[in-house]
């Protein structure tokens, strides 16, 4: 019996990937279509996070160029390299963001979606002026109130998304994730008219189980991994 050889594996797995792409793609057009907007104004993030560099490696080699990490000391260790073989990478920071790792954050993202409070917002004001790297921000709002998930509450929205401005931060849109057990739909609702009252017009919401009902609801990027990826390591 002939074992499949490495070269055979990685082959399948950029076939994988690219078909998973392509799927992902078609129904953010066809939802696109379907609530009258436009599917290039849908941007995919690929959330890579937990995937192996393999997989990763896929979806660059299909053109993917917008991906998503959670952990700055994981995407530390991923990018560079990957940012030294493709061009055009854009990667944006999705997860809780700790002040002590402000300064790498604002160095190696170039969008972060996830400032959810005061002390953070300054440090980021901070260190992206000490580097001269103006980079939009997205602010998380928990819609859900829920205890365990960052993000700011959606009665304070209006007050820390002025106070990022004051800072000078680049505030583009908003971010939030829907708690699991519950209808994503109101919590995207909400994001929107959070967003609308302030004057903001990037929405990053909706993941692998829900995108096409984010996209009804006006969603400017989804956030993609499972989906793409398949089932995360660990
Ligand atoms: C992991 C993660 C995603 C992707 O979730 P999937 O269900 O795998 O698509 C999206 N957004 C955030 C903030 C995440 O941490």
């Amino acid at each position: 019996m002939t074992q499949m050889t490495n070269a055979d594996e990685n082959s399948r797995l950029v076939e994988d990937i690219a078909a998973n792409f392509a799927d992902i793609t078609a129904r953010i057009a066809k939802a696109s279509e379907k609530w009258d907007r436009k599917a290039e104004d849908v941007t995919l993030v690929a959330v890579s996070k937990r995937q192996p560099d393999a997989a990763v490696e896929a979806a660059l080699l299909y053109g993917h160029r917008t991906f998503g990490e959670n952990r700055v000391q994981e995407a530390q260790a991923k990018w560079p390299g990957f940012r030294e073989k493709y061009s055009g990478i854009e990667l944006r920071l999705i997860g809780p963001l700790q002040t002590n790792k402000a300064k790498e954050a604002v160095a190696l993202f170039d969008v972060i979606e996830s400032v959810d409070r005061p002390k953070l917002a300054k440090i980021l004001a901070k260190e992206m002026a000490a580097m001269g790297r103006a980079l939009p921000v997205y602010i998380q709002v928990n819609t859900g109130e829920e205890p365990q998930k960052a993000g700011v509450a959606p009665g304070n929205a209006d007050d820390f998304i002025k106070e990022c401005r004051d800072l000078g931060l680049d505030v583009v849109g908003l971010m939030c994730i829907p708690p699991a057990e519950e209808q994503p739909a109101p919590h995207f609702a909400l994001l929107k008219k959070i967003a609308e009252r302030n004057g903001l017009h990037k929405l990053s919401m909706g993941m692998s189980a829900d995108f096409e009902t984010a996209v009804q609801f006006g969603a400017t990027s989804v956030r993609v991994g499972t989906a793409l990826f398949g089932v995360r390591d660990r």
